[in-house]
């Protein structure tokens, strides 16, 4: 497949002519995120401004598809340079993960009263799929939206790790609609447009060990009133819907990935070389030069299968087989890299608040979102 007009191969992946849309979004992360990204480490959120400032500035309404999505990818890997993965997890989902699914299944109406004001973070969004019994598997979902005479919706469940849990305005929901279904769990299931401040819902924090400014949370519905405009879609079509925004997803774990290794490569060779043993430079060792060279093989192969799943996703061919490699492979480096990072560090490295620490626990936890590896190599075993 070849590259068309207009678009150009660079050493980071494609960019679309070369219109400083990446000097862009460096410098309003620069000047937006890197400020705060400690704060809310700490506080476990972005802050409400500065979801705000982010949509004034254009950055949470880049296209989805078409040729313009190699500018989504172009933030991707610069959301992922910034090297916190629980900002990156947090923007990733509202803007990609659970606006897709509003983009892609969402009326007009839908569009209007909730896309609009998300894009330009007025109202945070999340995804809420997982559940106890429903993780990698959905077969066996659990949160029941049960009909009214009325024709509106009574919702009952539990969902976890939810990013964006406590900030989130509204989520898109996984619910069972329907028992009768012959089709499995996933023909009787649809996702619902669940407003945050409709009454019966709880939200309780789940601090992870890693992507500390996800805000992940449990949400618990109790009897929870969802009026019946609220259904993306029409019932029981929850497995096709999935299906396509499920890789969709793995594509954007997969880019943002890219960045974070880029940025795990960046510090460790800037450590190597300022770091001395005795008189010498640390990369002046064989063995640690050794690793740096195998660590960069692996990630230019990676960067370039990225660029080439991009390039699908912009000509509307992503294949679920690309989008399970790229996710499989980038996250997999990411830990082996994260790993080598800090060991290289030294005890330093160790220490609670130092960056190889966040880079290693944080890399972890992309193995597991959006589809564990072990699921991503059955599928690629049965799609190979
Ligand atoms: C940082 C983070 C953010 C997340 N954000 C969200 C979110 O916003 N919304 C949301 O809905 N969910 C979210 N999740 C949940 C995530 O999608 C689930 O954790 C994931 O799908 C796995 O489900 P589980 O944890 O229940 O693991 P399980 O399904 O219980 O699996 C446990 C382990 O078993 C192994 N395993 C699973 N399947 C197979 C298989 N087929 N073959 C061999 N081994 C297998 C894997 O090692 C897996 O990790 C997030 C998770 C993390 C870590």
């Amino acid at each position: 497949m070849e590259p068309q007009r207009g678009e150009v191969f660079q050493d980071n992946g494609y960019v679309i002519d070369d219109d400083g849309f990446r000097e862009h979004v460096r410098s309003v992360l620069a000047r937006i995120v890197m400020p705060n990204a400690e704060r809310w480490e700490a506080h476990g959120k972005i802050d409400t401004e500065s979801w705000r400032a982010l949509g004034r500035e254009g950055l949470l309404r880049i296209a989805h598809t078409g040729p313009e999505f190699l500018r989504s990818a172009i933030y991707l890997d610069e959301l992922g340079k910034l090297g916190y993965a629980g900002i990156r997890g947090a923007l990733g989902v509202h803007s990609y993960m659970a606006l897709s699914y509003l983009e892609l299944f969402g009326s007009g109406t839908q569009q209007d009263q909730y896309l609009t004001d998300a894009r330009q973070g007025l109202r945070v969004a999340a995804l809420a799929i997982s559940e106890a019994e429903a993780g990698s598997n959905l077969a066996c979902l659990a949160t029941r939206a049960e009909v009214t005479p009325e024709g509106s919706f009574l919702v009952n469940g539990e969902k976890r790790f939810i990013t964006n849990g406590s900030a989130a305005d509204f989520f898109i929901t996984l619910v069972r609609t329907d028992n009768t279904s012959d089709k499995g769990i996933l023909g009787a299931a649809g996702f619902l447009i669940i407003d945050a401040d409709l009454p019966g819902i709880e939200r309780v924090r789940q601090p992870m060990l890693g992507w500390r400014s996800a805000d992940i949370c449990t949400l618990r519905f109790s009897d929870v009133p969802v009026p019946a405009d609220r259904l993306l879609g029409s019932s029981g079509r929850a497995f096709s819907q999935i299906m396509k925004a499920l890789d969709f997803e793995r594509l954007v774990a997969g880019l943002l990935a890219v960045g974070g290794i880029d940025y795990c490569l960046q510090t460790l060779r800037s450590f190597v070389q300022d770091r001395k043993i005795g008189r010498s430079a640390l990369s002046g060792k064989q063995a640690i030069r050794q690793q740096l060279a195998e660590l960069e093989s692996d990630f230019a192969l990676v960067r370039q299968y990225s660029s080439y799943a991009a390039w699908q996703q912009s000509h509307g061919q992503l294949e679920t087989l690309t989008a399970s490699i790229l996710k499989l492979k980038s996250t997999e480096l990411a830990v082996i890299a994260a790993q080598k990072c800090l060991q290289i560090h030294g005890s330093a490295g160790y220490l609670e608040d130092a960056a190889a620490s966040r880079l290693y626990r944080d890399a972890i936890g992309a193995t597991i979102a959006a589809g564990p590896s072990e699921l991503m190599r059955d599928m690629i075993y049965e799609l190979g």
